[in-house]
């Protein structure tokens, strides 16, 4: 059967998002459109997530009821970090699955992407050993224009940092940067007004290609060619003062701190650096110097060895740094990491109990922080028909701003905040 219709199913994070969408280009350039049924097509893919196990089980669960969904004859691929880390383990055990192909370390770059999912990889009662996992390189493959007004760029792909609880580098491999010019040839064929650039280790950008820092100058020269530029996924101790300044002159006045926790000696077991008095001080000091920069961060609740103590100074960190934004995950033992074998479990109900107290606090915070706003007045972005960002919110992750239905979509204006509600703002034109 010739593969004439495939149906593309995207789990996981931004940086998935954005290998999708090259994986859709080398289909569409091999001549394959899409269908939004997968009932319809000849071939299905799933980019996978494998961060944690409830991301693996989402996963797993996709691809069975995608076999459910799919007609007779069509073929069932399975990519991303699933593939990346399992490999052919994976077609072993789910007999369901066409073929595996993973996204690494570019092996043979001359296939072409549509023989990739089918023809290379183990097909269905192989012996896995006897074939390895087909790979090739998206990071510099071309992409469609954007549909929406904004778009996630990868700068980079892996990443050489070894945070105790992590699994990725062991599967995406150590950090590849991609070169200034190719990012910018990418920003300028998506066309977006906003680019929110991504990658495991955003600030260590060029350090493995020679170019140490060049987070700064990629973030000056992306912001000279588009409305927008926003960086997500910053490690802390990377915050240099140059790229403080590089953000604060883009206009993107937002922070996504990648933290974890606050306690030094369970940062130093997380084999992180940092503690929350640094933090704080780097935060009072952007404020110091932008009054409007606004800040997310993630943190992990219960990580081997967390004590009372370390959870009560995580409590009194976040009530300390009002940050707009901040997610909170409950440890995940992942197998091959440093964390797995660590003493100290902490029990499930104790990680929940924690949990929730630390996402009530914060909930209260994002809260006061909205409701202070109304009044302003704030340049957004129209992302949809009444819906908009500011510089303070992410797509998909942070709060909107309600608008008018009838401001053009894809174009920036000033609004009045008049109202909040919860994350939320509702603003009319100025
Ligand atoms: S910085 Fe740490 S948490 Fe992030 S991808 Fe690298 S090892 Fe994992």
């Amino acid at each position: 059967m010739s593969l004439q219709r495939y149906h593309l199913v995207t789990l996981g994070c931004p940086k998935n998002e954005v290998d999708s969408d090259k994986v859709e280009g080398t289909l569409l350039a091999d001549g394959m459109s899409a269908v939004d049924d997968a009932g319809d097509a000849d071939l299905i893919v799933v980019n996978t997530c494998a961060f944690i196990e409830s991301a693996r089980q989402e996963s797993i669960d996709t691809i069975l009821a995608l076999d459910d969904q799919r007609r007779e004859g069509a073929k069932l691929v399975v990519t991303g970090c699933m593939a990346e880390r399992y490999g052919s383990e994976l077609a072993d055990v789910l007999p369901e699955v066409d073929s595996v192909a993973g996204f690494g370390v570019p092996v043979n770059s001359t296939v072409s992407s549509a023989a990739v999912p089918v023809s290379l990889g183990p097909t269905r009662g192989s012996k896995s050993a006897e074939r390895p996992i087909p790979v090739f390189d998206l990071l510099n493959l071309p992409r469609a224009a954007s549909s929406r007004p904004w778009a996630y760029v990868k700068i980079a792909e892996g990443c050489d940092r070894k945070c105790g609880f992590c699994a990725i580098p062991s599967f995406r491999g150590a950090q590849r940067s991609r070169s200034i010019d190719d990012i910018v040839a990418e920003v300028e064929q998506l066309g977006a007004r906003e680019v929110i650039l991504v990658a495991q280790d955003l600030a260590s950008f060029g350090n493995d290609t020679g170019n140490r820092g060049g987070i700064v100058s990629l973030v000056r020269t992306v912001s000279d060619t588009v409305d927008r530029v926003r960086l997500l996924y910053l490690y802390p101790s990377d915050l240099t003062d140059p790229l403080v300044d590089a953000i604060v002159d883009s206009g993107v006045v937002y922070f996504d701190l990648s933290l974890q926790h606050v306690s030094s000696s369970l940062l130093r077991r997380m084999r992180r650096w940092g503690n929350g008095q640094k933090f704080l001080s780097r935060i009072e000091a952007i404020r110091r110097l932008a009054p409007d920069a606004a800040f997310r961060s993630n943190f992990i609740v219960g990580y081997p060895g967390e004590t009372e103590d370390d959870h009560a100074e995580l409590l009194e960190f976040v009530e300390a740094a009002q940050l707009d934004w901040c997610g909170f995950f409950s440890y995940s033992r992942e197998s091959g990491t440093y964390a797995a074998d660590l003493d100290g479990v902490v029990a499930p109900e104790l990680m929940a109990e924690r949990l929730t107290e630390l996402t009530e606090i914060q909930d209260r915070i994002t809260t006061e922080r909205r409701a202070a706003l109304i009044g302003s007045t704030i340049e957004v972005l129209v992302d949809d028909a009444g819906i908009g960002r500011s510089h303070r919110e992410a797509p998909e992750i942070d709060g909107i701003v309600n608008l008018p239905g009838d401001l053009e979509v894809g174009e920036l204006h000033l609004v009045r905040v008049t109202d909040s509600a919860g994350p939320d703002l509702v603003a009319d034109r100025v």
